[in-house]
Parts: structure tokens; C-alpha cells; sequence
């Protein structure tokens, strides 16, 4: 059986990019940060770019769309967005290379078979042109990959039973938000129904779904500025344990670094 790989490249407000695959091929989730740094971090796990098979584009902010162009373009990989993100990729300034030929179009609600991996597009609640997470099959694994949501919504609700992999944001904790530098409009938008997804709200949602399939848990996009790794990983942990569920044993919980963090291999 080919194993299932999990790489994730960049999350965070600095750049986003996961990759998932096998020892043939694999996709991409977004693209946030330069093409040199994820062909550099690629060929540390062995992967070339002519094995990416598809980018898959959650929504038209810069942390995650910023080498889209270049990918797309120069390196011939595809990239699936909605026609409105399309859209707003096209609109935006900081893409130096535009979409033409690698456009591909998966509204929210579809999905497309790509190698061996099946992508479904849904909607998220955000404050981009449009926004989207993905669930993935690949084999027997079911991965939720929901990142930049203001509220957990009925899609993530209706995913997670199946799922024994869930990427999910923790992007603040509230009392380093609440304190913190952040002028008032800012903290507003990152605690509205179309920002960002706190630690309590990742781990209270968590705790409420978790079931003995769902064995890794990767909290994403956490904010340099209102989070702490650990603190996110012990908040998250604290709301599981105290509906019993064990951590480190039943299942894991693991914050995403904002650069490379260690290649997966699921069995
Ligand atoms: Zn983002
Ligand atoms: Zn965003």
C-alpha cells in the first residue's frame, strides 16, 4: 500500500502551503509562500514539482495564494479555485505572475478525482472574495483541511465523523488577542464570524466531534502575535481531556510551525 504523506511547507499569516502525497505523486493546498522556498522544502522529502498534480486554493489572501502565478504558470501545475477566487486571484496586487492556461475551475461543493486523491471543495466562513476548505480522500484516510474560518460551520460538522485526519486553525488565544497590540478594527475582524477560528473555539468543537477514528489533529495558522505552539496545543488538549478523551494516546495533537514542519508518513 502507498502511504499517505503529510508535509506541511508554511502556515500562518506569513504563508500557507501543505502537501499531500505518496511516493508517485500529490497535491498541493495553497501556495503563500515563495516557489523557491516550497521547491527547496519539496526536494528535502524527495519531491519534484513535475509530481504535484493540482493546487488547491482556499482563498484569494496573499499568505496563500502569493506563488500561485509562478506555479502555475511556469511549472504547468494546475490550480483549482472557485470562479469567484479566480476572480479575485486576478484582481489581486501582489501576483506577479496571472493565471491563464493552469486555470482550473471547483466551485464549492464539488469535487474532482486527481492520482489517487479525491478533493470536495466547501464553503468557509472568511473574509476573502470567496473561501473554501477541502476534504480529501486518499485510501482509507478522510482529511479535513479547514483553515481561515471565522466559525465552524455545518460542512466541518458534517465531514469530521469520517474523518481520521482534521488540519483545523487555532489562530489566537483570546487574552493574548483581547491584550494584545493589535489596533481595535483588526481584533475585531479576526474574533467576526468571517476572521478567525481561536484556540477554545478549535478545541470546545474538537472535543464535542472527536470519535476514536480521528487519530491526528494539526492545528494551523496560528498568529505569531496572539499565539503561543504550546499554549494553542495545551488549550486545544485541556478541552479534550476534560471530556476524557486521551491525548497522546488516543489521538494526537499537533501544532503546525509557521516554517517546515517534519514529514508525516500515515500507516
Ligand atoms: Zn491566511
Ligand atoms: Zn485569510
Amino acid at each position: 500500500m502507498d502511504k499517505l504523506r503529510f508535509f506541511s511547507i508554511g502556515s500562518g499569516s506569513s504563508g500557507n502551503c501543505y502537501y499531500f502525497g505518496n511516493s508517485v505523486h500529490g497535491i498541493l493546498i495553497d501556495a503563500g509562500i515563495s516557489s523557491k522556498t516550497i521547491r527547496k522544502e519539496l526536494k528535502q522529502i524527495g519531491v519534484d514539482f513535475s509530481q504535484i498534480m493540482g493546487i488547491f486554493v482556499t482563498h484569494d489572501h496573499h499568505d496563500h495564494i502569493k506563488s500561485i502565478g509562478t506555479l502555475g504558470e511556469k511549472f504547468h501545475i494546475p490550480v483549482y479555485a472557485t470562479a469567484k477566487t479566480h476572480d479575485g486571484i486576478d484582481h489581486s496586487y501582489g501576483m506577479t505572475q496571472k493565471l491563464s492556461l493552469s486555470k482550473r475551475f471547483l466551485e464549492n461543493g464539488e469535487e474532482v478525482d486527481i492520482g489517487d486523491f479525491n478533493v470536495l471543495s466547501f464553503p468557509v466562513s472568511h473574509d476573502g472574495t470567496d473561501n473554501g476548505g477541502f476534504f480529501i480522500k486518499y485510501m482509507e484516510h478522510r482529511i479535513i483541511v479547514a483553515t481561515d474560518l471565522g466559525r465552524i460551520n455545518e460542512h466541518i460538522y458534517n465531514h469530521i465523523p469520517q474523518s481520521d485526519i482534521v488540519i483545523l486553525e487555532a489562530n489566537y488565544d483570546l487574552e493574548m488577542l483581547k491584550n494584545g497590540k493589535y489596533p481595535y478594527y483588526l481584533k475585531q475582524r479576526i474574533l467576526s464570524d468571517t476572521g478567525h477560528l481561536g484556540n477554545q473555539e478549535a478545541g470546545l468543537f474538537l472535543a464535542e466531534n472527536w470519535h476514536p477514528e480521528l487519530k491526528h489533529i494539526y492545528l494551523c495558522h496560528l498568529s505569531n502575535d496572539n499565539n503561543h505552539p504550546e499554549l494553542a496545543k495545551r488549550t486545544v488538549e485541556m478541552c479534550m481531556n476534560n471530556k476524557g478523551i486521551r491525548t497522546g494516546s488516543d489521538v494526537d495533537v499537533v501544532p503546525l510551525k509557521r516554517s517546515a514542519s517534519d514529514l508525516v508518513v500515515f500507516d
